[in-house]
């Protein structure tokens, strides 16, 4: 029977909530068969009729039995989308978006004009959108715009579990906009997906919901997993471990996927660079990652002809004028092939269906290891490998980071090895200085991962710690919004004229020292009304939690950066500076624009390769650092110079590669300066803003003036190079003074300005590794700028009197606002 007509609505006695029709689709048989095996296709009627009768329900079910890519099906076929409205998902995770799209539309042989996903930087929604996949963040951008949400007809949230920051705001502002909407005769549908249990911060939270909503479970076809934990905890070398478990279960246990959860990028490759040593493809195979392949004497020849080809082609492109580019050297021998990306052998396979006949129990050991490395970073076309079949005779293994654990299902796999460990970034909650640190994961996370090897068949799941060091793991993880800064979502809930933010039915309430920091950041940039300073203390704190919005707020909230940056955007209106603020911001806002080229090597060889590209790197920064005033810009001006020079040829990967650029982080930033340019346009009344891709370099006035810029939006995170007068001991050597923390702080390595040392440097963030350095947001570069001071004014006094008035961030705001009088961005009437 088709499954997908039991869908059929009964009767209704509210005709308004349920829709009349049913839509048919038109689905191929082999993706018919797949849907067929999905525990829930069998409760299709179940959940439809608890849709078709209750505003919200939750549905909980085992990670793979098919939420995300069935229930928005369901829906379209029950013909929610059949009369003006469309079904929008929502996703905490940008690869879950994309991916579940592309799914969704091929189940359904629908186009990506019907099926689309929109992530922050793009998407492919068209009006004939009816399915919409998107991140949590652009939903709640949406809700700035329409606070009904009316384009909508049912809101899916997604992943809920996951207690991403914005997925909790979502459910407290849909627990106030479904009524709304109920009222308005245009009811609104909410269902709250989740994978694991512990839902009862939403379904018994009184302050989200009236009336309890139903809590469907689907059961999953979860099939047993045998959980071995290690005898001893390994302390540092899991990875290591990783390696020889692998090989262990590769060598001796019947055939079946294997997924390794490690904790990071470079961890991932490492371990993928290990085994594929271990278990070579033949010589001719071009299987595998494309990063490190082995080449054959023919590829490698190959390549080298089209490196010539390629120098050939770069170099008359590139304007000196503008950008110095170094051409590339002689003994340049290192590169990988980048370029030969997709010819990976697996494409050829893909129609070869299952080869049931060919999964006997045998343990070989000569058989090949198809390995595949999946995190978030990774190109799409990469990711989507794991979702193929491996090639005929191989064994698939992918070396994951969490991405795995709960958005993405990779089929076939029955061994899972994990290590135990999640890396996570921590915020200090007063200072906001972060970190990433390698923690054990929760109990519930464990047993998430656990099932991964339980979906086709048994399976195993190896442990690398031992069941007392489980039973010690916090059960579940905390939601994000307790561990985090949230001034950006504290002006977004302004610009919703949530002014006591206090009251809002968060799912789980951020600490209150947290808003009161946010709160106090936001008054300092200008966002929020300052709250009159009468009446007792008490009254002028409780005033300080529930000020309203400024217009330079309500500015700064309509660009799709945080509140630090939006500033910025404000402000640069003058001496043409937008262009270079937009492309700045866009920069400090993305993830690793330098490729990382310091990470372990596999081999001596590799050292060399990786020594050399660095070398190559470091030289290419110093020459895009400029020369005069604009090296007082610092790694500004380098990630200017890089973006520059980039566009100048084309923004080719090719012109990454050879200069140490992250090509993927290059066009992020390109999409981030066209969307910012949109949104600087819309706010102005006459900007007529266009951004020139290849913009030349700042003049030296505007290099100042970009300083200041930067300041008015990094006020507090001003740091003093200590004097040698004041050293106390050796630890204070070449460090800095911030006014936020009490421990020395240090110019990164990687900064070009670690030698200069220059008195006075603004900083994007302090990251803790081995010492407080002063960093970009997760990047090897540290946005530090040098800064003018008033004349006339004792620069070392004039700071020393912020410390020890202890309100760098109170006189900052006004310090800047004086250092540049002139007009900010009018609001559009
Ligand atoms: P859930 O949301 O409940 O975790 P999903 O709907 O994501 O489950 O997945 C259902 C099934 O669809 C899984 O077995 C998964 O392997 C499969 N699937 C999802 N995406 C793809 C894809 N791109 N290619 C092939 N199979 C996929
Ligand atoms: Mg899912």
């Amino acid at each position: 029977p088709v499954v997908s007509q039991q869908a059929a609505p009964a009767v209704s006695s509210k005709p308004s909530c349920k829709p009349a029709v049913f839509v048919p689709v038109d689905r191929s048989p082999e993706i018919q068969e797949a849907r067929l095996k999905l525990p829930i296709l069998a409760e299709e009627q179940v959940i439809m009729e608890a849709i078709n009768e209750n505003p919200i329900v939750v549905i909980c079910g085992e990670t793979g039995s098919g939420k995300t890519t069935q229930v928005p099906q369901f829906l379209y076929e029950a013909g929610y989308t059949s009369s003006n409205g469309i079904i929008g998902i929502t996703e905490p995770r940008r690869v879950a978006a994309v991916s579940m799209s592309q799914r969704v539309a091929k189940e359904m042989n629908l186009s990506h004009r019907v099926v689309s996903y929109q992530i922050r930087y793009e998407g492919n929604v068209t009006d004939e959108t009816q399915i919409k996949f998107m991140t949590d963040g652009v939903l709640l951008k949406e809700v700035q715009k329409d606070f009904l949400l009316l384009k909508y007809k049912v809101i899916i949230i997604d992943e809920a579990h996951e207690r991403s920051m914005y997925t909790d705001i979502l459910i407290g502002l849909l627990s106030r906009i479904v009524p709304l909407r109920e009222k308005k005769g245009l009811p609104l549908k909410l269902i709250i997906m989740s994978a694991t249990l512990r839902v009862e911060d939403f379904t018994e939270n009184t302050r989200l919901f009236a009336v309890t909503p139903p809590v469907l479970q689907v059961d999953a076809r979860q099939f047993p997993v045998t959980v071995h934990f290690n005898k001893k905890t390994p302390l540092d070398d899991y990875s290591g471990e990783c390696f020889r478990k692998v090989c262990k279960i590769h060598r001796m246990l019947p055939s079946g996927g294997i997924l390794v959860f490690l904790t990071g990028q470079a961890e991932v490759h490492s371990l993928c660079r290990r085994l594929r040593k271990a278990f070579p493809f033949q010589k001719n195979s071009t299987a595998g990652d494309d990063d490190d392949r082995k080449e054959s004497v023919e590829e490698m020849r190959k390549f080298k002809k089209s490196r010539r080809r390629r120098k050939a082609a770069t170099l008359p492109q590139i304007n000196l004028d503008n950008y110095a580019v170094v051409p590339v050297d002689e003994g340049d021998e290192d590169r990988d092939a980048e370029t030969d990306d997709d010819i990976a052998g697996s494409d050829v396979d893909l129609d070869l269906g299952d080869g049931d006949s060919e999964e006997e129990e045998k343990s070989d050991s000569s058989l090949p290891l198809y390995v595949l490395p999946l995190y978030s970073l990774l190109a799409p076309e990469k990711q989507a490998k794991v979702f193929r079949p491996p090639p005929p005779g191989t064994r698939l293994c992918v070396v994951a980071t969490n991405v795995a654990e709960t958005s993405l299902t990779i089929p076939g796999i029955k061994y899972v090895v994990d290590c135990g460990k999640v890396k996570k970034r921590f915020y200090d909650k007063i200072t906001g200085v972060s970190s990433f640190r390698v923690t054990w994961i929760s109990q519930a996370s464990a047993n998430q991962r656990a099932g991964r090897a339980g979906r086709t068949e048994p399976g195993h799941c190896y442990r690398l710690y031992s069941s007392a060091v489980f039973m010690d793991f916090e059960k579940f993880s905390a939601p994000e919004i307790t561990k985090r800064p949230v001034e950006d979502l504290i002006l977004q809930m302004k610009a919703l004229n949530i002014e006591k933010v206090i009251n809002f039915p968060f799912p789980t309430p951020p600490p209150a020292e947290a808003l009161a920091a946010a709160e106090e950041l936001l008054i300092a940039l200008g966002a929020l009304k300052e709250p009159p300073m009468t009446g007792r203390l008490k009254e002028q704190q409780a005033a300080k939690l529930s000020c309203p919005i400024s217009p330079l707020g309500r500015v700064m909230a309509t660009f799709p950066v945080a509140p630090r940056y939006a500033k910025m955007l404000a402000l640069s209106r003058q001496h043409d500076c937008l262009p270079y603020t937009i492309t700045i911001v866009s920069a400090m806002t993305v993830r690793e624009l330098f490729e990382e080229f310091d990470r372990p090597a596999a081999s001596e060889e590799e050292t060399v390769k990786l020594k050399g590209k660095k070398g190559r790197l470091v030289q290419m920064q110093r020459i895009w650092a400029g020369q005069g005033s604009l090296q007082k810009l610092g790694d500004l001006m380098v990630m200017l110079g890089a973006v520059g020079a980039c566009e100048y040829s084309g923004c080719t990967p090719k012109f990454c590669e050879e200069n140490g650029l992250r090509y993927k982080a290059m066009l992020e930033i390109r999409r981030l300066r066209g969307q910012l340019t949109t949104a600087v346009n819309s706010v102005c009344t006459d900007a007529g803003l266009y951004v020139d891709p290849k913009m030349k370099p700042p003049t030296e006035a505007q290099a100042t003036y970009l300083r200041q810029i930067v300041l008015a939006g990094l006020g507090d995170h001003l740091a003093r190079r200590v004097q040698a007068e004041e050293l106390l001991d050796d630890k204070w050597k070449n460090a800095y003074k911030t006014a936020l923390l009490d421990d020395p702080v240090f110019i990164h390595p990687s900064s070009v300005l670690f030698k200069q040392l220059p008195d006075f440097v603004v900083y994007q963030e302090i990251v803790e590794t081995t010492k407080l350095y002063m960093k970009d947001r997760v990047s090897w570069q540290l946005p530090a700028v040098e800064v003018d001071y008033p004349e006339g004014i004792d620069r070392y006094k004039y700071f020393a009197r912020f410390l020890l008035e202890g309100k760098v961030i109170e006189k900052l705001g006004s310090y800047s606002q004086c250092l540049l009088s002139s007009p900010l961005i009018m609001l559009k009437t």
